[in-house]
């Protein structure tokens, strides 16, 4: 990953206890056209493209501003807004193409908003467990599994609204 840091962006100290501040909250400070180091996303009339081309030229120029976006930064931290929790026999049965699926997903989200990332995709006991940077993307995961797949889907919304918590059984 490039390190980089610009003037906008928070210092990517690996290892580093977070502090209390909330590290998104100064997303309305980007520049205009600024790109984020870690996922080469460009901010563009307050919101977020994937544009590889605008990167690689803006790299050559080296003019554009370097950031993290707030995807990248909820990465680095951990910070998830969604959570889907999958178990059961069947989808150890299908984890294969369950996991294609969920990826799939996610890069078809990701493409149409650069900030739709998932954290992880790891079994944890029993369980296989997705976090999401956005709560969207977590019900989306659900929905779209539940659609191909069938099973009992439950998304439960937290009260204040900021965390999705998605569960999945077959
Ligand atoms: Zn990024």
């Amino acid at each position: 990953m490039n390190r980089d840091v610009g003037k906008f962006g928070i210092n990517d100290k690996r290892g580093r206890v977070q502090t209390s501040n909330d590290p998104y909250a100064n997303q309305q400070t980007y520049a205009e056209g600024a790109f984020c180091s870690g996922c080469h996303a460009q901010y563009r009339n307050k919101r977020w493209y994937l544009d590889e081309e605008a990167f690689a030229q803006a790299q050559q120029q080296d003019n554009a501003p370097l950031v993290l976006c707030p995807a990248c930064l909820k990465m680095r931290d951990g910070y998830y807004e969604g959570v889907v929790v999958l178990q059961g026999d069947y989808l150890w049965q299908h984890e294969e193409e369950i996991c294609r699926l969920l990826k799939n997903e996610e890069a078809r989200a990701r493409a149409k908003n650069p900030l739709e990332r998932m954290l992880c995709l790891e079994k944890r006991g029993e369980t296989l467990v997705v976090e999401t940077t956005e709560e969207k993307l977590a019900e989306h995961l659900g929905r779209a599994l539940h659609s191909a797949h069938q099973g009992e889907l439950l998304v439960q919304r937290g009260e204040d609204n900021r965390i999705c918590r998605v569960s999945w059984q077959r």
